[in-house]
């Protein structure tokens, strides 16, 4: 590995800029010796035939903030520490929050390995808590209750609301009242289907104080998709809303949760109550259709309600929430969370990973529909004390600087979004970003997809004006908080690489027999002991919990991804291992082969799948998205063709470039390589499960471009 490394000085940001004018790409074939390593903002590396970026840890690039952890070797002497320890190292963590009654000395234990039984994961053994508490009294009762807690910005510009911790805690012991004078308890399930409006989080938050398990259902879900996940959990309530604007569409959300409710009692669940927020900039209570006897206003439930409610003690190992994964590839599981640990973690990878403390202005753009909404908003932020941005709209409306406005107007420190958001923002062009100052921003995060090298250094370079690291954050929905991710400015970073594991994750790369591989190595992403906020089961079949995260690999828990780890131990997500291409005996990750064609200037969003080759065994289809104003032509194909083969080398050439002006995406955001690959093959019509797909227009209109 040292010996075919070799580091060129070279100022990325500008190569890159320079190659958007019309430059020759700068990337070398052959790695050169460094004139000056000292002057070296960034750098491109050669490590194993892989072009790497890298922006060494130069802690005077980033002069705003000081980390947490100072550096690489305290980092490594904590994370020695949280594996051999997990005890002790969770333990003194769990300190810092309220627990109605202790946990025992050695509260952790688990089993992974389904050929000794079956996987049991438990975490603070004998404690009692609550995590509403702990979000919200807690900061009350030390004196910071009028901090403020949200700052809703609605899907117009002119509107927007503050709320303090104090109002919200009035308003989710209103809520917890209320529910409880419904009967709603303990164990019971909540099913919450609501756009991005405080009342989003409140309800979750008072579903924990009382015990009740919270299930979300992203609002852009249709009724068959709402039916089906409260017929799932045999919710006792919905919480929904009279409407929702997005961008300028109008959507009759109470409308869709109405026939949501009436499929659930097709499917043999019958909702008594239904709860609903009025939206009055959507839509007013005098235009909204309500059931008799089963709907009730939200604002007519809390009014008689006090602003005190007591605190449901539970369990460590009570569960908190379910939640449905994205559905990319294949049906959606339903994930089951609980307190203790999943409390401590999403506290512990908040405070370190976005460098948060007390009071800062954080803005994550994810919906609480999706876990990052849960872990990155509605609890992690709210456990360490942070001040944050609920955002109603979406990040191009009315323009596509809308963010960057967002971030000058609350002068957001924290930002976090997902790669597919920052491809189209980039897609759009510099000058969005450059007519707002963005001085406040010091951190900027990813999740949800790998971020293409390409897309890094524009958020680093164009957003962040290279003054803030961007933490790469990889974790699912099992995972509840991160799992590999930069501590930030306490280790040099590698675009589109997200570096190290968090403390007390233990991922190793095994082979298809399950052996593990050692060193540089590419293979799949398993994890090989339980860390806190491991999910505990699927809702209701903790068989399919087993078969599909414990059973491929015993020993280990499976994460369904590919990885590369590099000669400095930094892992690589690769893609799914389901989307891996076998080309003349090469294996190879999508997520290469789409970061090379991305690296090409005109190339805005790349995806690529296989397809069966009379030769090759497998050959690659590469879908393209081109850059605002670019069009497709001959010669662009070639091109593009040629800059994956001088990247990655000939054997990844893509076979065939489809023009595609949009890609088949879940609601959250990520492509779904399953649709692009029927697409390909010309079997559209068995799609599977495409419940989660965002816009189902884009998969006829791909059909018709097919072969053009
Ligand atoms: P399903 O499990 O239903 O197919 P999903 O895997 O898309 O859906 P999520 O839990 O929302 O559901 O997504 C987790 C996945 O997202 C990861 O397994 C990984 O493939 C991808 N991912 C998330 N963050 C990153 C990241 N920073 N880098 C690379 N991949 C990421
Ligand atoms: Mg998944």
């Amino acid at each position: 590995g040292e010996a075919r490394r070799a580091v060129r000085a070279a100022d990325c940001g500008r190569a890159r800029r320079a190659r958007v004018a019309g430059a020759a790409r700068p990337r070398p074939a052959v790695a050169r010796s460094v004139p000056d390593k000292t002057v070296a903002a960034a750098a491109v590396e050669v490590v194993e035939g892989h072009h790497v970026d890298v922006v060494p840890h130069v802690p005077s690039n980033y002069p705003h903030f000081t980390p947490f952890i100072e550096n690489v070797e305290q980092y490594r002497a904590m994370y020695k520490r949280s594996i051999e320890d997990p005890d002790g190292f969770w333990g003194e963590i769990a300190e810092e929050f309220h627990w109605e009654r202790k946990w025992e000395e050695k509260h952790t234990s688990w089993n992974f390995d389904v050929r000794k039984g079956p996987i049991h994961i438990e975490w603070f053994k004998g404690g009692l808590t609550n995590i509403c508490y702990n979000a919200l009294d807690r900061h009350v009762q030390e004196g910071n209750g009028d901090r403020p807690c949200f700052l809703w910005e609605g899907n117009e510009p002119s509107d927007d609301s503050v709320m303090s911790y104090k109002q919200v805690l009035d308003e989710v012991c209103r809520m917890a009242n209320y529910l409880r004078s419904l009967g709603v308890g303990k164990g019971d399930a909540v099913s919450i289907y609501m756009p991005m409006v405080c009342e989003l989080p409140i309800a979750m938050l008072a579903c924990a104080r009382i015990g009740a398990v919270h299930s979300v259902v992203f609002g852009g879900f249709s009724a068959e998709a709402l039916a089906g996940r409260i017929a799932d959990c045999k919710a006792k309530v919905l919480i929904t809303s009279s409407g929702v604007m997005r961008g300028n569409k109008k959507i009759d959300l109470k409308g869709i949760a109405d026939r949501g409710v009436e499929l659930a009692a097709k499917e043999g669940h019958e909702v008594p109550t239904v709860i609903v927020r009025e939206i009055k900039h959507a839509v007013p209570r005098k235009d909204t259709k309500v059931v008799e006897g089963r709907d009730v206003w939200w604002e007519d439930a809390v009014a008689g309600q006090s602003t005190e409610a007591e605190v449901e003690w539970v369990e460590a190992d009570h569960p908190l929430f379910l939640l449905y994964t994205s559905g990319s590839t294949g049906n959606p599981k339903g994930v089951v969370h609980c307190t203790g640990g999943y409390m401590v973690y999403t506290y512990t990878t908040t405070k370190y990973v976005f460098n948060m403390q007390e009071g800062d202005v954080y803005w994550c753009t994810a919906d609480c529909g999706w876990i990052t909404g849960h872990s990155y908003l509605t609890y992690g932020p709210l456990l360490v004390g942070a001040t944050q941005v609920v955002f109603e709209g979406v990040p191009t409306y009315p323009g596509p600087d809308r963010c960057w406005q967002v971030v000058d107007k609350y002068k957001v420190k924290q930002f976090y979004t997902a790669p597919t958001a920052i491809r189209s923002l980039m897609r759009s062009g510099d000058l969005y970003v450059k007519e707002h100052g963005r001085d406040s921003l010091r951190i900027l995060g990813s999740v949800g997809e790998p971020i293409n090298p390409e897309a890094w250094r524009w958020y680093h370079d164009v957003v962040g004006d290279g003054r803030c690291p961007v933490v790469d954050t990889w974790w699912q929905t099992e995972t509840g908080g991160h799992m590999i991710a930069p501590l930030p400015n306490v280790w040099r970073q590698k675009p589109g690489s997200a570096t190290l594991p968090f403390f007390g994750v233990l991922p190793v790369l095994v082979d298809e027999k399950g052996n593990e591989l050692e060193g540089e190595a590419e293979g799949m992403l398993c994890i090989k002991q339980a860390w806190p906020s491991c999910l505990r089961t699927v809702y209701g079949d903790h068989e399919r919990y087993q078969t599909n995260y414990f059973a491929p690999f015993p020993g280990y828990y499976f994460s369904g991804d590919g990885a590369r780890r590099d000669a400095d131990g930094y892992f690589w997500i690769t893609g799914r291992v389901d989307d891996v291409i076998n080309v003349s005996g090469h294996r190879i990750g999508t997520a290469e082969v789409e970061s090379a064609l991305v690296a090409h200037p005109k190339c805005a969003e790349a995806a690529v799948v296989g397809y069966e080759h009379p030769i090759k065994g497998q050959g690659i289809y590469a879908y393209v998205t081109l850059m605002e104003g670019v069009h497709q032509s001959e010669d662009l194909r070639r091109e593009l063709v040629a800059s994956v083969r001088s990247t990655i080398g000939a054997f990844a050439a893509p076979d065939v470039i489809h023009w595609a002006p949009g890609l088949p995406k879940t609601r959250s955001g990520k492509i779904m390589r399953r649709v692009l690959r029927k697409i390909a093959t010309k079997q559209e019509d068995e799609l599977g499960d495409t419940s989660t797909l965002a816009d189902p227009a884009v998969v006829q209109q791909l059909v018709e471009l097919r072969g053009k």
